[in-house]
């Protein structure tokens, strides 16, 4: 990375997020043997959604609303204030509405509709384990990175259950912040995944998850997940899924364009894989390696840059 100043990271982290959403918004819900038939290499306009190019969605939206509470003087009542009005009045929309949501954010967010006193409003069964709090998790990476572990996890658990409550959407989240929290220390996509791998059971035992709960991370945590096939890399709706498809891109590619476009050709959920990839992937490449024309047509581009630069003063 060229520049690692906390605001250069700010900026490419939410900058690689949103360009990968919006590179697979035109193709969500296809399926990868489409993609096989006609992979996606450029920003493309319509499509699933019928946006412009550049268009990114719910991911990069509630991405967007945790960091503005960051920049506004955090709490988590706070960011999920600005994800109740995310759908509800069109705060960081790229065009001034809402297309697309998944089902337990929804039902969540109508919950805080109709209740002013909740902020934890995510379901706790183990099928609430949808993609939803993973794909807006990584700002999170910026604040109180020094913290000790506890008071961490406590805060992603609660930032993850204003829409999923479940242990398990929180686990993920840890993961795959402890990979950022790496990622912004330097380390390489393999190094960050080492590392990750190397700390988080002692994590994950303080921490008092039971074993059935981190059973279902066995693939990710043991290192085999780089070496399955593709074929049993799965890039639908489902958080465990999606932390995998992600790992699974950064740990395979090695310029920020082909890890997106990876997690995008995958299929199915394509926007949510490419956004959680695309995080991670500009987090380490850099914005200077995501490539310019996708940049200029990125929607609310100058809008992003000014919200990492108040959000990353603010932490
Ligand atoms: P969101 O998390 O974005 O609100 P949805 O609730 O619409 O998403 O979708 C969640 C997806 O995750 C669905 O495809 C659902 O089947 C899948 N899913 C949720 N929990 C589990 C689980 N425990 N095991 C497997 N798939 C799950
Ligand atoms: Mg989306």
């Amino acid at each position: 990375m060229s520049d690692s100043s906390p605001e250069a990271q700010f900026r490419a982290a939410l900058l690689g997020l949103a360009v990968g959403d919006a590179l697979g918004v035109p193709v969500e819900f296809q399926s990868r043997a489409a993609r096989r038939l006609d992979p996606v290499a450029a920003m493309r306009a319509y499509g699933t959604h019928n946006q412009p190019a550049g268009t990114w969605s719910d991911d990069a939206s509630l991405t967007f609303c945790l960091a503005q509470a960051l920049a506004d003087g955090f709490t988590v009542g706070l960011t999920a204030e600005y994800c109740r009005r995310w759908y509800y009045e069109n705060l960081w929309t790229p065009h001034g509405s809402v297309f697309d949501i998944g089902i337990t954010t929804r039902e969540a967010l109508n919950r805080l509709q109709a209740d002013p006193d909740l902020i934890l409003a995510g379901g706790t069964d183990e099928y609430s384990n949808g993609n939803g709090a993973l794909m807006r998790i990584l700002p999170l990476a910026f604040y109180q990175a020094e913290a000790p572990l506890a008071e961490r996890f406590q805060l992603i658990r609660e930032v993850s259950a204003i829409t999923h409550g479940h242990i398990r959407s929180a686990v993920a989240c840890l993961l795959y912040l402890e990979v950022a929290r790496h990622l912004r220390a330097g380390r390489p996509p393999a190094a960050a995944y080492a590392a990750m791998r190397e700390q988080a059971p002692a994590q994950l035992h303080k921490l008092k998850i039971p074993t059935h709960e981190t059973d279902h991370f066995e693939r990710i945590l043991s290192g085999r997940l780089p070496d399955v096939a593709v074929t049993a890399i799965d890039s639908g709706g489902y958080v465990l899924h999606t932390l995998e498809a992600a790992l699974w891109c950064l740990l395979r590619h090695e310029t920020y364009a082909e890890t997106v476009l990876a997690a995008v050709n995958l299929g199915d959920d394509t926007d949510t894989t490419g956004a959680v990839t695309g995080g991670l992937a500009g987090l380490y490449y850099g914005e200077a390696a995501i490539p310019p024309e996708w940049l200029a047509v990125l929607a609310r581009r100058a809008d992003i840059e000014e919200l990492a630069a108040r959000a990353a003063a603010a932490v």
